[in-house]
């Protein structure tokens, strides 16, 4: 880092003789999931001409940044000097975006203009670090990224960061950083004089109560099963059924049973939060995120991208689930899109500037009607579809993604007011019932495989020679393959799946039971083809 001098070092600033003065302070952008550091030079020359101008590659929004921070020194009750200000965001090769430099630029004026003054204070901006956006009033707003700045700034020997009080707790997260949270310019300042402590940060414990459960889904336990067995090998789930069954109501409750993620685990899902559009002070949850994108969400809604790209929902779903209802009418090159981070867990945007990769590892839950009308198959009501819209509408998901939903579960329809019996009344399986099975599945998995692996992680060979399958187990599932023309993918999904349903049942061999079992996955999704 440069040497940085402020005000109270000498009465002329930099060395002698020289009629300015040169403070630096510790700030940050961000470019993907990867925060980048910017040091803030203000250079205030004696002899000026009132200019105040920004040098270092700014972006628009870093650009504006110049009334808004005269307003502010100057509503916060200190004066705005006359002299001729000269700010550079260093390194000066790289564009920056965003207001998060605002807060550095004020405090760096008020320093290098003796406005602010405190014994060691150059000493000690050295290991501090600033980000915030400044309001005309002088108020401090949040911005997004505040995780990814927090992080590399400790990275870089940062031990303080001062930040908006909305931003600190999740800026806390970042560990071994004193943060102080400041809703106004004034307040910052106090903390440079040292008048101001950190701020405490509580860190909430969210429970699985404020999932809904599963006993509330009443007359639906072979959907719920399928669920189950999804949750336990981390398998992606397809539902068919008729509209207003409740598909949505029974994606949402997956989240309920799926284990608790680690803390690592949690803060890569605030990585990319922090990094998302229109999210600024995430808190940290150890719940599996959740996303239901509806089928209009835009191409790079879905998978991420602009200019400066933000993850889309198949990042945001990262260590969660990702439930899209009624598939086939997302658009083909949407669906298309998922290949790649359903297969790589990770999705790779590429730009003229260079390539950002955002993690992406979710469990898929797609949701659709049997036909363009819903009722293909129904007890009651006759499907008005013709046989080509009904070929035409499957088609629009079969093949390579049809392969990669390792569960095709047809969800029946009820008696009408049967679906939900909230309160003690309600029957069956229930949450916790679920998720200590998926817990106990998950854990000879990782017996198995190693560490946090899982059966849906595992290679076709892998599985045949060390997954324990009986003759009379992987006899059944070639008669099926030939008799259901599963695909190679089909036939090893079907392998992975009863190898999970094996790991409910505290099996060490599968055997034909747990296969027809799995393939029964896969006869729901033709049946429900059939015109
Ligand atoms: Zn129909």
């Amino acid at each position: 880092m440069e040497r940085c001098v402020s005000a109270e070092d000498g009465a002329d600033g930099v060395g002698t003789g020289v009629s300015r003065r040169l403070v630096c302070l510790g700030s940050g952008d961000y470019l993907g999931v990867e925060g980048r550091p910017v040091e803030v030079q203000v250079d205030l020359f004696r002899r000026g001409d009132g200019s105040f101008n920004i040098v270092g590659l700014p972006g628009k929004s870093t650009c504006e940044s110049r009334d808004r921070i005269r307003a502010a020194i100057r509503n916060s009750g200190f004066r705005f000097p006359t002299l001729k200000i000269l700010v550079n965001l260093a390194p000066a090769a790289r564009q920056k975006e965003g207001a998060g430099f605002d807060l550095a630029i004020a405090l760096g004026i008020l320093i290098a203009s003796g406005s602010v003054r405190a014994p060691g204070l150059g000493e000690r901006l050295e290991r501090m670090g600033f980000q915030g956006e400044l309001g005309l009033q002088g108020e401090v707003r949040p911005v997004r990224g505040s995780l990814l700045v927090a992080d590399c700034l400790a990275g870089r020997g940062a031990r303080e960061c001062v930040v908006a009080a909305a931003n600190a707790r999740e800026a806390g997260l970042a560990g071994e950083l004193e943060v102080y949270g400041v809703e106004h310019l004034r307040q910052a300042v106090e903390v440079l004089r040292g008048e101001r402590g950190p701020s405490a940060i509580v860190e909430s414990e969210p429970e699985y109560e404020e999932c809904p459960d599963y006993s509330e889904v009443v007359g639906q336990e072979a959907t719920k099963r399928a669920f189950l067995v999804a949750a336990a090998g981390r398998h992606n789930i397809l539902l068919s059924g008729p509209p207003g069954i409740g598909k949505t109501m029974l994606a949402r409750r997956l989240g309920g049973i799926l284990p608790r993620l680690s803390r690592r685990e949690a803060i890569e899902t605030i990585r990319i939060r922090s990094a998302a559009e229109g999210e600024t002070g995430c808190e940290l949850s150890l719940l599996p995120p959740f996303r239901s994108p509806h089928h209009t969400v835009s191409h790079s809604g879905m998978v991420g991208g602009g200019s400066r790209p933000v993850p889309g929902e198949v990042s945001r779903a990262h260590r969660g689930v990702l439930f899209l209802d009624e598939l086939p009418e997302f658009s083909r090159r949407t669906l298309e899109a998922l290949r790649e981070p359903i297969e790589e867990r990770r999705i790779t945007i590429c730009r003229a500037s260079g390539s950002v990769t955002f993690p992406s590892d979710f469990l898929l839950v797609a949701a659709m009607n049997p036909c363009p009308c819903g009722y293909l198959g129904h007890p009651r009501r006759p499907c008005t579809c013709g046989q080509r819209q009904v070929e035409s509408y499957s088609r629009k998901i079969s093949g390579p993604l049809a392969d990669r939903l390792d569960l095709h579960c047809r969800v029946a329809a009820l008696e009408p007011g049967s679906w939900i019996e909230p309160g003690p009344r309600s029957a069956g399986l229930d949450s916790r019932t679920l998720r200590v099975q998926v817990a106990a599945a998950r854990e000879l998995q990782s017996r198995r495989w190693g560490k946090d692996l899982v059966n849906s992680d595992i290679s076709a060979s892998r599985l045949i020679e060390d997954g324990r399958f009986s003759k009379a187990g992987l006899d059944a599932l070639r008669r099926a393959s030939r008799r259901l023309t599963l695909s190679g993918r089909g036939f090893v999904r079907a392998l992975r799946v009863a190898r999970t349903v094996a790991d409910l049942a505290g099996k060490v061999e599968v055997g034909e039971a747990e296969v027809l079992e799995a393939l029964s996955y896969r006869d729901a999704a033709d049946g429900a083809r059939e015109p």
